[in-house]
């Protein structure tokens, strides 16, 4: 199987449809047909998944991170650096829960390894992301709890 990057995906030609696709879609795919074909796994890997991602698309600074997660529609985040090794995300406008209904579990696994892996390249440090708060438990915004080591 062959192993393709980022740059690899950049060429689009959609001359009607364009680069955007409904979110809907993304959803549908995301927590519907992912979660069914990963089973109780998904969270775990879907995680995984978002790591790798964070990693390859990379941030500088903090400020380029917020750039970055907005420009790429992933949400609007807010940073807190609560101290040298912990800091808190909220991620208003969530790709994957934003408007949810409450449902009494977290899903947006696959943001938090976003998260995490981006902050891994500007720390230049393993990072691991829990999520703490979703529309799905009853919030307006998504948070998590990233920790450096
Ligand atoms: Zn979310």
């Amino acid at each position: 199987m062959k192993e393709y990057t980022i740059e690899d995906l950049k060429t689009i030609v959609r001359p009607e449809l364009g680069q955007e696709v409904p979110l809907l879609l993304f959803r549908i795919l995301r927590i519907i047909g992912m979660r069914q074909i990963l089973g109780e796994t998904s969270g775990a890997t879907l995680y995984m998944v978002g790591k790798q991602v964070g990693n390859m698309i990379g941030a500088t600074d903090l400020a380029d991170f917020q750039n970055k997660i907005k420009e790429l529609k992933v949400g609007i985040p807010e940073v807190e650096v609560v101290d040298e090794d912990h800091l808190v995300v909220k991620l208003s406008e969530c790709i994957t829960c934003a408007g949810f209904t409450y449902t009494g579990e977290m899903f947006c696994d696959m943001e938090s390894g976003i998260i995490a892996g981006m902050l891994e390249t500007i720390y230049k440090q393993k990072a691991k992301s829990t999520q703490t708060k979703s529309w799905s438990v009853g919030y307006n915004y998504c948070e998590f709890e990233v920790f450096l080591y």
